[in-house]
């Protein structure tokens, strides 16, 4: 089954389906026209198109940047992201691309890469098209490539069978499940805790101390991003001209003491480590997919805040964070989707808040039973939330709606620990219903920037 800790990608921002999955697909393409002993051999040039919503908000999104480092042999989580500029501008002077970093073949910037913004390609709203051309123009090599979300990249034969090409590992585990009904039953039949349940399923093909390791790491890189931001001011770039608040915030909240600080300034606190996350995610800096990019800000709010405001946090507690907040993660990747490209942003900070909310409430001491309500009750106030990005930009609204919810998520954890009573709706229903009001979302509430917000905020 999908591992709960591949809903957190170690990338770079500012969007996980526009910037890491097309950076991967890149990646991905060159390496397959490197491995093919014919196409290797007469390569000359290499084109790449781009349909549906990454042609429509790929340029706020990073996605030209991206697939063209891909192409040169990039991966999202070992860029250095102040060499993501530069390159591109070296390979638009030349007209030449290092194909993953080994061979120099033809790429001219205005002619190669193609931008399609009217049309889409009839498997996703994410679609790719990459040719490997011979001097004389002939194709030699041709492959189609979906970003599903979340960093995950689809073939044209993985999307007919709607099977990740990352994840899904293969492996037997002793507790697999698709859904919340599922996961709790084997919690409640062996009496163990989500984050045991995950461990207990990792472990079937790899040793514990490196499950602990990848989940520290991944909780290390989002506080990392929090103290990035937390420093940076200064302007976002994009030409949206948006201020960067998250320090001058942080300034006015932080004290000393941290035992000071009320509740209500801690929740402040909470809102403004998701913000300086997004800022970060939105200067194509370092951040982990949390379960994308544009909502990547939530769960490192929410654990920070954690971190900060209780007692006796461990590393044990940390690692039970990730591990509950990745597995409800999985139940809306088996069931529904984390692409904004279908279903909004319900997908992105929707299943972010739902995450954060559920592994709140289980650090905090909460059952099973508590922890599925809060992940239910985050998304249930989360559904038919749209995507419409200005500009086409993982600015406004984004990086304040992921404060946003990771306030919302620490009140409906706390809430849920007052009761000890399952809720009339179930993940699983809400989770079903999430993915329902996407299909029936309008496309152009999908990520395309071409409603709401982004259609009625004069940009300047
Ligand atoms: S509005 Fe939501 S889904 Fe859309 S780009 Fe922003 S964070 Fe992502």
């Amino acid at each position: 089954m999908l591992s709960p800790l591949e809903m957190f990608a170690i990338g770079v921002g500012p969007s996980s389906s526009h910037t890491v999955g097309p950076m991967k697909a890149g990646l991905e393409f060159a390496n397959l026209v490197l491995s093919d002993e014919k196409s290797s051999a007469k390569v000359a040039r290499i084109q790449a198109n781009l349909y549906g919503s990454l042609a429509l908000t790929g340029e706020g999104h990073g996605t030209f940047l991206a697939v063209i480092n891909g192409l040169a042999g990039q991966h999202p989580k070992t860029i250095d992201p102040d060499t993501i500029y530069s390159r591109v501008d070296e390979i638009k002077s030349t007209k030449k691309l290092r194909l993953a970093d080994k061979l120099f073949v033809a790429f001219d910037y205005d002619v190669d890469l193609l931008i399609h913004k009217d049309q889409f390609l009839p498997e996703h709203a994410n679609g790719m098209r990459f040719l490997a051309l011979d001097e004389r123009g002939n194709t030699l090599l041709e492959e189609e490539y979906f970003s599903i979300g979340g960093g995950f990249i689809l073939d044209k034969k993985q999307i007919s069978e709607r099977k990740a090409s990352e994840g899904s590992s293969g492996v037997e585990v002793p507790y697999p499940f698709k859904t919340a009904k599922e996961m709790t039953e084997h919690c409640a039949k062996n009496n163990m805790t989500i984050a045991e349940l995950v461990l207990a399923n990792e472990t079937a093909s790899r040793p514990k101390d490196a499950v602990v390791k990848d989940a520290l790491e991944i909780a290390e890189v989002m506080r990392y991003s929090i103290n990035r931001g937390l420093k940076h001011d200064g302007i976002l770039p994009g030409g949206l001209n948006v201020k960067r608040r998250a320090p001058n915030l942080y300034a006015q909240l932080n004290k000393k003491d941290l035992n000071l600080i009320s509740d209500q300034d801690r929740r402040l606190l909470a809102m403004t480590y998701a913000i300086a996350v997004n800022e970060e995610n939105a200067s194509f800096s370092r951040v982990v997919t949390a379960p994308t990019n544009g909502s990547a800000g939530t769960i490192p709010g929410v654990l920070e805040y954690y971190r900060n405001f209780y007692l006796g946090v461990t590393d044990d507690r940390i690692v039970e964070f990730i591990l509950t907040a990745g597995a409800i993660g999985v139940l809306y990747k088996y069931n529904a989707s984390i692409s904004a490209a279908e279903v909004g942003c319900q997908g992105e900070i929707g299943v972010a808040c739902s995450m954060a909310a559920g592994a709140l409430t289980a650090v905090m001491g909460g059952n099973v039973q508590q922890v599925e309500k809060s992940a239910e009750i985050a998304m249930e106030h989360c559904l038919g939330m749209t995507c419409d990005p200005i500009d086409g930009l993982v600015q406004i609204p984004c990086i304040e709606r992921n404060g946003v919810a990771a306030s919302k998520a620490i009140d409906i954890a706390k809430l849920s620990l007052l009761e000890n009573e399952p809720g009339k709706v179930s993940l699983d229903a809400v989770i079903f219903t999430m993915m329902e009001t996407g299909k029936d979302m309008s496309s152009r509430y999908k990520e395309t920037a071409l409603a709401g917000l982004a259609v009625n905020v004069v940009a300047c």
